[in-house]
């Protein structure tokens, strides 16, 4: 391997960027403007199984990820990937591509389509180079709705578009943003980054957006980006219904949406999902930060016959799968701070309590660091020292405040009964 000077523990990872995990090097790939060509997918699973432990995840940001690639085999993988397009020119590049786009945009006809506005965004983030000192982790989104988030997950800078109308809109800040023609979101964007990187560069507690905003406030730096701000009605942050199986408006079918348990399919899986929609001659596939693989297809029986294969492989065909509101990091073994096997523990969850968990949100996490999702969950569970700490309405770093763990130490055993009892009570 070559790369071996950027590892880091704690990065944020990439393809030229590895980090390495407990099975490996993850060699994340992140589809442009949410996409990936259904032969680009093809190539990353062929590179996930001869490269890799053949594990692929997708993150809550869009992006796929090989697991377990090892020292050796590296530099061959990102050859593969090189050759199929889905490498960038450098590590900077790839690093400030951090783009999510609206899975459903483009497709669904009751959302606008940002698609080509987000591709114009990757543009200015590779061409600019100021742009390249942004934090890794620093991303702007794109909603073909009023509401900013995608798939419910906030990014530093998000686009809402409602019909013709486009709004900018800060993390930290859901009260105000700034309406702006389309032709003014590229400036907008680049404005914004900028003010951004010049707060950063003279507060060190500025590292993301949300700092920035809680520092100057969202009205200073929409002010400094030269933008005028508007007040937006302020909506209690809900996760969106994840578009799991058929997606269609009325009786026009426009997608379906296959997800991945906790996150993860093999390599074998998606060759044969790939096989089965070049068959539907299907073009491309769209990434969601819900964790779902959306297939673009408006002929209801080609859908159905994907949703069959895909339920044959084990993967989720129906948007009511509980498992579909379930956060889960990778766990042990695949984590070295973890020390539970979470999406054992997050499986044994489902199978005890199933059609109970319906309506709730559930975060599985290895530690206090809580990586597969930011937002509070009804039920999070945190791993420490091979059990678990059980927080209700909260975030996994309240595990460290003893005040908000509502039950302590629970044995993986036993957190169906711990998280039954908490339903039961709400029932009642
Ligand atoms: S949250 Fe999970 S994946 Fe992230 S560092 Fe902790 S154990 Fe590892």
């Amino acid at each position: 391997m070559t790369g071996a000077a950027h590892l880091r523990k704690g990065w944020c990872p990439g393809a030229l960027r590895p980090m390495r995990s407990g099975d490996g090097l993850l060699v994340r790939v992140r589809p442009r403007a949410g996409a990936f060509s259904l032969s680009a997918l093809h190539v990353i699973a062929n590179a996930a199984a001869r490269f890799g432990s053949g594990e692929i995840d997708l993150t809550n940001r869009g992006n796929l990820q090989l697991r377990g690639v090892s020292d050796d085999s590296y530099d061959a993988a990102i050859a593969a990937l090189r050759a199929a397009g889905l490498i960038d020119g450098s590590a900077q590049i790839e690093a400030v591509r951090n783009v999510v786009v609206d899975p459903l945009s483009g497709i669904d006809p009751a959302r606008s389509d940002v698609r080509a506005l987000a591709a114009a965004i990757e543009v200015i983030l590779v061409d600019d180079a100021r742009l390249w000192a942004l934090p890794g982790k620093f991303g702007v989104s794109f909603s073909g709705t009023s509401e900013p988030r995608v798939g419910g997950r906030a990014t530093d800078i998000m686009i809402a578009s409602d019909g013709d109308r486009f709004a900018v809109f800060l993390d930290g800040a859901a009260d105000v943003s700034c309406a702006v023609s389309e032709s003014d979101v590229p400036t907008a964007v680049r404005g914004l980054a900028l003010v951004f990187l010049d707060l950063a560069a003279n507060d060190p507690s500025v590292r993301r957006m949300r700092n920035a905003v809680a520092a100057r406030g969202a009205a200073a730096i929409f002010a400094a980006a030269e933008l005028r701000v508007t007040s937006s009605p302020v909506e209690a942050a809900i996760d969106p219904p994840p578009p799991g199986g058929l997606l269609s408006s009325g009786e026009h079918v426009f997608g379906v949406g296959i997800g991945l348990p906790f996150g993860r399919i093999v390599a074998d899986q998606l060759v044969r999902l790939c096989e089965d929609a070049a068959t539907a001659k299907l073009n491309n596939v769209f990434t969601s930060p819900q964790r779902i693989l959306i297939f673009p297809v408006n002929d209801r029986a080609r859908a159905k016959a994907l949703l069959e294969v895909a339920d044959d492989l084990g993967l989720i065909a129906s948007g009511r799968d509980v498992r579909l509101a379930m956060d889960v990091c990778p766990g042990s073994p695949g984590c070295k701070n973890a020390t539970t096997d979470t999406r054992g523990d997050a499986q044994r969850l489902v199978d005890a309590l199933n059609g109970s968990l319906s309506g709730y949100t559930v975060h599985v996490s290895g530690c206090e660091k809580g990586c597969a999702r930011r937002s509070s969950a009804d039920f999070t569970l945190v791993a420490r020292e091979g059990r678990y700490d059980l927080i209700r309405n909260g975030t996994p770093q309240l595990a460290g405040l003893g005040a908000f763990v509502a039950l302590a130490e629970v044995e993986p055993g036993d957190i169906g009964n711990a998280v039954s009892r908490f339903i039961m009570e709400s029932a009642s």
